[in-house]
């Protein structure tokens, strides 16, 4: 069962491996026939109208779609897409957004508006800048290996210490106050799940340095966004950007679009690549098929 766009290239992919696509809420199917999943944001209640299901594959690299579902068949496994491509395409958003604030771009960028030959030099040089990530996983460590060459101070944050190159590792809750108070750019790749949820508060931007930058390109719902905007209105924080939101789409009368120290995005960070998914698919049901192992299942006790 594929994403809307991705029929005739799903059904033709899978068809080649020797299995039959259906699409969920599209196509009439016996439910009793369906062993494998495979989608992002499944409906509540989704997964009770198929009785022997044998597998769940997740489109996105997280899975808190799924697990937000009380009815989740929690004996299944649960995959999730790893995919390089992908981990870039997050990097390449996190070090084109860190780079223009820390060039001060939208500075030059309003001096060109006004037709203005305005110089300025830098706040700080990049060895003297201090980036840190909040989930040092797939992605957060790919992010940071991207900023690498870029001289910048790195570090990350995990539950369980971690070894990568050039980046400070900081581990648990009772290392995230000396972590915050040394990120001048606080980039949040977490997933989301009960312990990390509303994670990006008021508290938390409290122990940032003053005239911190956040980045999120998590989820919406590690960060209370009214928080974020009183941090930003009051001073302590000097920008914000943002991937995801609270609730997405973003309704037109949020206060984020206008404001002036917030860049947002429609969750466009990284988006998965339908050739790699169908192949990550194709692989996971020859994997069940055959009894070989699957790679990336969910550790549903801690929910990522
Ligand atoms: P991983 O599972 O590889 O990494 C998760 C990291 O978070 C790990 O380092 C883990 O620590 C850490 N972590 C989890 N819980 C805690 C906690 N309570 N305290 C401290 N550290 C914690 O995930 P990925 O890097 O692949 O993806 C991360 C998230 O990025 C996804 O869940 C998804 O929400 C988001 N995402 C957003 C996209 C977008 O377009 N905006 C696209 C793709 C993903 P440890 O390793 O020690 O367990």
């Amino acid at each position: 069962m594929l994403p809307p766009g991705w029929d005739a290239l799903g059904k033709s992919s899978f068809a080649s491996d020797g299995f039959t696509a259906v699409l969920a809420g599209r196509e009439e199917y016996p439910p009793e026939e369906i062993k494998y999943f495979a989608g992002f944001r499944p409906p509540p209640g989704f997964f009770k109208t198929l009785p022997n299901l044998q597998a769940v594959f997740s489109l996105g690299a997280g899975v808190d779609g799924f697990l937000r579902d009380p009815d989740f068949p929690k004996h299944l496994p649960l995959v999730r897409f790893v995919d390089p491509t992908l981990m870039h395409e997050m990097a390449q958003y996190v070090v084109m957004h860190v780079l223009i604030a820390h060039r001060g771009q939208r500075f030059f960028d309003a001096a060109q508006h006004q037709s203005k030959w305005q110089q300025r030099m830098l706040a700080r040089p990049s060895r003297d800048t201090r980036i840190g990530i909040l989930g040092l996983g797939d992605i957060g460590a790919t992010i940071a290996t991207d900023l690498l060459p870029f001289d910048f101070q790195l570090s990350g944050w995990s539950r369980s210490r971690k070894t990568v190159t050039g980046v400070k590792s900081f581990a648990g809750a009772g290392e995230l106050p000396l972590f915050l108070a040394q990120c001048d750019y606080c980039v949040c790749v977490l997933p989301l799940t009960d312990d990390t949820k509303g994670i990006m508060n008021a508290a938390l931007f409290a122990q940032l340095p003053k005239g911190a930058w956040v980045i999120n390109v998590a989820r919406g719902g590690h960060l209370i966004e009214e928080d974020l905007i009183a941090a930003l209105d009051r001073g302590h924080l000097a920008g914000a950007v943002l991937d995801v939101f609270q609730t997405e789409p973003l309704g037109t009368e949020s206060p984020i679009w206008q404001h002036p120290k917030i860049t947002a995005t429609p969750h466009i960070a990284g988006i998965t690549d339908a050739q790699a998914a169908l192949a990550y698919v194709a692989d996971c049901v020859k994997r069940c098929e055959t009894g070989t192992p699957l790679e990336n299942v969910i550790d549903l006790r801690k929910g990522y």
